[in-house]
């Protein structure tokens, strides 16, 4: 089977068994002669090592190979500055750019062939996350992960087979990636409304939503097809929008939040689909408590809005707990930031959202796709559904450090950061919240 998305600059998608088999003749038609850029992993686990091999010969007919292995952590590959900056050292002047891997080494090769300026062409080892579809890497950046704009693969060979048979572990986290879709266009939604991002549009996720839909009954005969199509299409509507904000939201936020404080620690921390599955179960659960009852926003004694300094204050405390000497704070702060100052100098959209709010839940209803499926799907398909079930695992504490911490992250509007503004952002409802995360529907 061969089958074509949409264009885009991702110009070809092969889907089917025996996927790679179309590398040789893909160089031909891309024109490509010279040097190649194999980025792997170093010493890869047995599966993946036949497909770096595999990979490495059908290229090496045609093309001299170039190995690019990224550095290896005690806790796996992290896409630092210094990971990032010997990569494109080590492949220097290359052709073309082949990666062969999961989420981090797409995002990693992504970069070479930006910095390279060459095609990039991506076999696909795991149904792991939604980034392998677009132009998008997320990095480190003095320890705070960033969305960033590098290359979008300009061909991507998927082979069911192969994601079939990678770790389940791998799968699951595809699954979490995936159902982030449930809840975070409600994001999207409110930052338009608050009048930071203007882009909002139900034709980038809702095809998103009715494959996700669709993963509950493929779980039970193992369906990759349709996790393949819910991730690949994710991916592709990030690519459309130039922006992850349509399946990006809070829970997103959650998963980034976890993996910046494992950095700061140098600690491990489990896939970002993972993460991003346990986040959605939150972040529906707070969905189902808005939606019950407009008064869980709109407050009749008016909003009790902050002020920048106590909100530069509750930053300062939360990063605190995580470095004491307040760079990973003052870092935090220069992006979140601007969002609050701009937010607390006009608010009148917010005012405006707030005293709709009838209005705008109705539309939000709308928008949210089903606030059971995400812990459903990720039940049927066996994976982690609360950060307890994470390897490691987070306990209670933690997970409330990270809700509280959610709204000083980055510049993106989302509803913690209307909650905050209308004082609803507090105790009671982070406890809610953390009783939520071991939901089960069982
Ligand atoms: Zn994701």
């Amino acid at each position: 089977m061969e089958q074509a998305y949409a264009g885009l600059s991702l110009e070809r998608i092969y889907v089917g068994a025996g996927a790679l088999g179309v590398l040789p003749e893909l160089l031909v038609e891309l024109g490509v002669e010279g040097t190649a850029a194999l980025v792997h992993v170093a010493r890869p686990e047995p599966g993946l090592d036949a497909l770096v091999a595999e990979a490495g010969s059908l290229v090496g007919r045609r093309l001299e190979l170039r190995h690019i292995t990224p550095r290896r952590g005690p806790h796996g590959v992290v896409l630092d500055e210094a990971t990032v900056e010997e990569a494109v050292e080590a492949s220097g002047e290359v052709d073309v750019v082949i990666a062969v891997g999961s989420g981090t080494i797409s995002d990693l090769a992504k970069v070479v062939a930006a910095e390279a300026g060459v095609p990039l062409v991506a076999v696909q080892s795991a149904a792991s996350v939604n980034g392998y579809s677009n132009g998008l890497s997320v990095l480190m950046r003095r320890g705070i992960k960033r969305t960033t704009p590098t290359a979008s693969p300009t061909a991507l060979l998927i082979d069911p087979e192969v994601l079939a048979a990678a770790p389940a572990r791998l799968r699951q986290a595809g699954v979490g990636d995936a159902v982030a879709v449930c809840t975070s266009p409600a994001d999207w939604y409110l930052a338009r409304a608050a009048g930071f991002d203007a882009s909002f549009d139900p034709a980038y996720f809702a095809p998103v939503q009715a494959d996700v839909a669709e993963l509950h009954a493929a779980a039970a005969d193992g369906d990759m097809d349709a996790l393949v199509r819910a991730l690949t299409v994710g991916g592709l509507a990030i690519a459309a929008v130039h922006s992850t904000a349509p399946l990006s939201g809070s829970e997103h936020l959650m998963s980034h939040v976890v993996d910046m404080v494992a950095a700061h620690r140098h600690a491990a921390h489990d896939y970002h689909g993972a993460q991003v599955g346990a986040g959605s179960v939150v972040f529906a659960a707070l969905w189902r408590h808005l939606l019950a009852d407009p008064a869980h926003v709109s407050r009749h004694d008016g909003p009790r809005r902050p002020s920048l300094a106590d909100l530069e204050e509750r930053s300062r405390e939360v990063w605190a707990a995580i470095d004491p000497g307040g760079g990973l704070g003052r870092d935090c702060w220069a992006v979140a930031g601007a969002k609050w100052r701009s937010v607390l100098e006009d608010p009148t959209a917010v005012e405006a959202l707030l005293e709709g709010w009838d209005v705008h839940l109705a539309a939000l209803d709308e928008t949210i796709d089903d606030v059971d499926r995400p812990l459903a799907t990720l039940e049927a398909w066996g994976a982690p559904t609360s950060f307890a079930d994470l390897d490691p695992a987070l306990d209670d504490d933690a997970v409330r450090w990270v809700l509280r911490a959610l709204p000083f992250v980055r510049d993106r509007f989302t509803v913690v950061d209307l909650l905050v503004l209308t004082g609803r952002w507090d105790d009671d409802l982070i406890d809610r919240l953390v009783t939520a995360s071991h939901a089960s529907s069982r």
